[in-house]
């Protein structure tokens, strides 16, 4: 967590205290970044061990105050073992601008990601953006927050890292392309052929 905090916080994803990251340890227990700290300066010590519920177990700091968004992936998704939250610049952009990354431009990230749906507007540290998330936490990968940011998650922390990464990437992508002009998006038939892609590189790997 010290390690990836610093990289995205060289990204320029998680500028001042922004960002929060968190893994879990077992069935019971999750470990967290503390709440007001940059990710640059992060040490292992600053953790934080909550449970499922947010309770505070160990860890001399206090939890980050967007637990809760944290709490509502790990309650939907079994699967998930790690959530990383951030402001990558151009993404967040596009959630102030109210719009989705949900136009399937690039053949690799239709593949990884799939489309980023935008949640709507929560105050940050309110229960509202547990429930601004929960619809949309079971099928997608990663989700823009409105005028806020993002949260991305996966089966491990660089995994989740992965997709943020990739979330930056298409927003990046996506602005530019519009600026050049018509957009030639995935036509249903090349996603089609996309998953068939995917399924034989899964294949490949095992
Ligand atoms: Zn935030």
């Amino acid at each position: 967590m010290v390690r990836f905090g610093k990289w995205l916080y060289r990204l320029g994803f998680m500028p001042g205290t922004s960002g929060n990251l968190s893994v879990r340890l077992d069935r019971e227990r999750l470990l967290v970044t503390p709440t007001g700290a940059s990710k640059y300066l992060l040490r292992s010590s600053d953790m934080v061990i909550v449970d499922l519920e947010g309770r505070h177990l160990d860890g001399s700091r206090k939890a980050t105050s967007e637990l809760g968004m944290h709490l509502a992936v790990y309650r939907q998704r079994e699967d998930v073992a790690a959530v990383i939250h951030a402001h990558p610049p151009v993404a967040t952009a596009f959630a102030c601008s109210g719009k989705a990354l949900d136009e399937m431009l690039c053949q690799e990230a239709a593949m990884t990601l799939g489309p980023v749906p935008l949640a709507s507007y929560a105050t940050t540290g309110t229960e509202e953006v547990a429930a601004s998330l929960e619809p949309l936490i079971a099928d997608h990968q990663a989700i823009l927050m409105a005028n806020h940011g993002a949260v991305s998650y996966g089966a491990t922390l660089l995994d989740a890292f992965l997709k943020m990464e990739t979330v930056e990437h298409l927003a990046v992508i996506r602005l530019a392309t519009h600026q050049l002009g018509p957009a030639q998006v995935l036509t249903p038939e090349q996603l089609q052929q996309l998953v068939r892609a995917k399924a034989r590189y899964l294949q490949n790997a095992i």
